[in-house]
């Protein structure tokens, strides 16, 4: 099922026709989106997404996104949703239509969680690293490769799925130059070790993450560690575990690191998650 709510605060039929050829969203992939996990009617994390959503909006130049209109047009969306309890709620929001009058390009589109993703969810990932090809230090240097903004542009990161795909494995994380861990196409990394968490910096050039930031937040008010540092990669193989944070996937496990099965915990996944949902 799918509900399409614009940003004007009217509903829209999904299966119909919405945008024109010219927006620059589409010709250019020039745009931001957030996709928000929704449980029970209530949106999680929403502050974070929408904070998210107006830094996205700063680093490419697009108005500041209008708050309250972004809050009415999500609700929109969930007041008309029939569907299952648990669903993706994604914002997006571009830079209108190709020599038009600026006017950005808004909508909330709910719709249900992909079956992959939950079967995910339950059995894990396995995982290969690739490199991203960017140079330490990009992300300061050169700001309009837009590195860390959550911009429509995400064909990279689908071609590294697909890689993994012809590789036979599920995911993908990103290094720098091989040795550092940066995050996965849609996911942070996590690592754990003891009562220890610990995901790489954004200033590495990648997205902060609001499934990580509620994870760690709760982590900590149980005297937990958490450590925003570089990651060598050589650390995810002697790590208590590994996993992949979003949105939609909460807190998914990695069970094999390029062809390697990664030993866990046992008990430490359901610990994280309970942690994650405590926050909720
Ligand atoms: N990193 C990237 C590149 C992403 O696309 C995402 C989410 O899609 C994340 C990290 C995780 O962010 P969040 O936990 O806010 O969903």
């Amino acid at each position: 099922m799918r509900v399409l709510a614009m940003l004007d605060g009217t509903l829209a039929d999904p299966d119909r026709p919405q945008l024109r050829v010219d927006d620059l969203g589409i010709m250019r992939g020039d745009g931001i989106f957030e996709t928000v996990l929704v449980a029970a009617g209530k949106p999680r994390e929403m502050g974070p997404h929408l904070d998210r959503l107006a830094r996205s909006a700063a680093m490419l130049d697009l108005p500041e996104p209008d708050r309250d209109a972004w809050t009415a047009c999500a609700q929109l969306a969930l007041d008309n949703w029939t569907g299952g309890d648990e669903l993706a709620l994604k914002l997006v929001y571009t830079r209108g239509i190709d020599g038009g009058n600026g006017t950005p390009t808004g909508f909330a589109l709910a719709m249900d969680i992909a079956p992959t993703v939950l079967r995910q969810r339950q059995e894990g990932v396995a995982a290969i690293t690739l490199e991203r090809g960017i140079e330490p230090g990009a992300a300061e240097r050169a700001p309009w490769l837009l590195l860390g903004a959550k911009a429509l542009s995400y064909a990279v990161n689908m071609a590294a799925l697909r890689e993994a795909a012809r590789r036979g494995a599920d995911e993908v994380i990103f290094t720098e130059a091989g040795d550092s861990v940066l995050e996965g196409p849609t996911s942070t990394v996590i690592v754990a070790d003891g009562h220890t968490l610990r995901t790489p910096p954004s200033t590495m050039g990648i997205l902060p993450g609001t499934t990580q930031y509620a994870l760690f937040r709760a982590a900590e008010q149980v005297d937990w560690t958490i450590k925003v540092e570089p990651i060598p990669v050589a650390d995810l193989y002697c790590a208590d575990g590994v996993m992949l944070a979003s949105s939609v996937r909460k807190i998914t496990r990695v069970h094999t690191l390029d062809g390697t099965a990664l030993t866990e915990t046992p008990g430490l996944h359901a610990e994280l998650l309970k942690l994650y949902e405590s926050e909720y």
